[in-house]
């Protein structure tokens, strides 16, 4: 029996035989209608797949943001104060007064540069517009919770007097090593979000994504510390966005990265306990709470690693004391991302949430029709 070709067209001629040649154009009928279909479906497939993954970033998004924006303005009020003092009157909520005398819900300097910087990498990566968004915020309380700054660190108050002066966007960070506060990373995290949307999620990889964060922490903070923190904490962002609930895979990722570059090896040392076998294991009073960056991103990771919701991390890292604010922004940022289940009760007295939530929706939207 003469054996029909394959109705896709890669055989070579139709079969002879009348009734089989019947057969056959009927099968590349059959054929072409499953072909489209298959087609129509694989494109419905994909927009439906694309469209998931764009609510997924939207959602992400704003959880990573609000996250940051809730754990500064939980730790507002008792910026400064001891961890003995907050033993005895532990943060549990949102809280008026404290520290700055300020209604509750309100964030700071963490928040208002995170928000200057998102706002900035809608319009793509410009060092010099990032600048100029901090300066409009230090200088007219641009992106504050009430118009006002009464927060602002010392290293980015120079760099800032840096930039109003004409310096460089570039070169205005501290290089030094007491410029390792905690202020480019408090505000870094826009960048991963972006770098994750624009780069994609194999960034922690590819050199050009570090030289994007180190800019971003080197307009304020340039020495190499600052910039490794952030490198590794914008790594653990990228992990949480896909959808990993352990950040380690990430932080492995940054640490092979800076492992052979020779100008960050002298340091490494500094981020000896960030390993997931050294730094969960720690008991809480070994974990600081001070300014230093290194502090700060140790806090976080510690806390993320130790709690199931967000309420639950959130208020053992303010509870630490000191740089509360900050402590709390950054780990606010992750646990967001992580856990997405921000308390109602102290997302609804955060100054200005609507606006926040706007400008997160402005950014994702941004990727969405790039
Ligand atoms: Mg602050």
């Amino acid at each position: 029996m003469e054996k029909l070709p394959p109705p896709d067209g890669s055989g070579s001629m139709p079969p002879h035989d009348p009734g089989l040649r019947k057969l056959y154009e009927l099968a590349c009928a059959v054929f072409r209608v499953v072909e489209k279909t298959h087609h129509i479906q694989d494109i419905a497939q994909w927009n439906h797949l694309k469209g998931d993954n764009i609510m997924m970033f939207k959602d992400a998004v704003k959880n990573a943001m609000l996250g940051l924006v809730v754990g500064d303005a939980l730790g507002v009020p008792v910026e400064f104060c001891s961890r003995e003092e907050l033993e005895r009157n532990p943060v549990n909520g949102m809280r008026a007064n404290g520290t700055h005398g300020q209604p509750a819900g309100t964030w700071s300097d963490d928040s208002s540069m995170a928000l200057c910087l998102m706002e900035s990498l809608t319009k793509g990566v410009d060092y010099a517009d990032m600048m100029a968004r901090f300066l409009r915020w230090a200088d007219k309380g641009y992106m504050t919770a009430h118009g006002e700054v009464f927060d602002m660190g010392i290293a980015t108050r120079q760099a800032l007097i840096r930039f109003a002066h004409g310096t460089s966007a570039l070169e205005c960070g501290g290089t030094g090593e007491y410029d390792n506060g905690n202020g480019s990373l408090m505000r870094i995290l826009p960048v991963a979000l972006y770098l994750h949307r624009t780069m994609g999620p194999d960034f922690p990889h590819m050199p050009e994504a570090y030289r994007i964060i180190h800019n971003a922490s080197a307009l304020t903070h340039a020495h190499p510390i600052s910039l490794t923190a952030c490198g590794l904490y914008c790594a653990a962002v990228n992990e949480l966005l896909c959808g990993q609930t352990s950040v380690w895979g990430g932080i492995k990722a940054a640490k092979e990265f800076y492992r052979d570059q020779p100008e960050f090896a002298f340091h490494r040392n500094a981020f000896q306990r960030i390993e997931p076998d050294v730094l969960p294991s720690l008991p809480r009073s070994e974990i600081k709470s001070s300014g230093y960056v290194v502090h700060t991103l140790e806090a976080a990771l510690w806390h993320l690693e130790r709690h199931d919701s967000f309420r639950g991390c959130l208020l053992e890292a303010v509870n630490l004391g000191e740089d509360t604010d900050t402590v709390g922004a950054v780990a606010g940022g992750l646990a967001g991302l992580k856990y997405g289940d921000i308390p109602e009760d102290w997302l609804s007295v955060i100054a200005r949430r609507e606006e926040i939530a706007d400008l997160c929706g402005a950014f994702s939207q941004t990727f969405e029709e790039g």
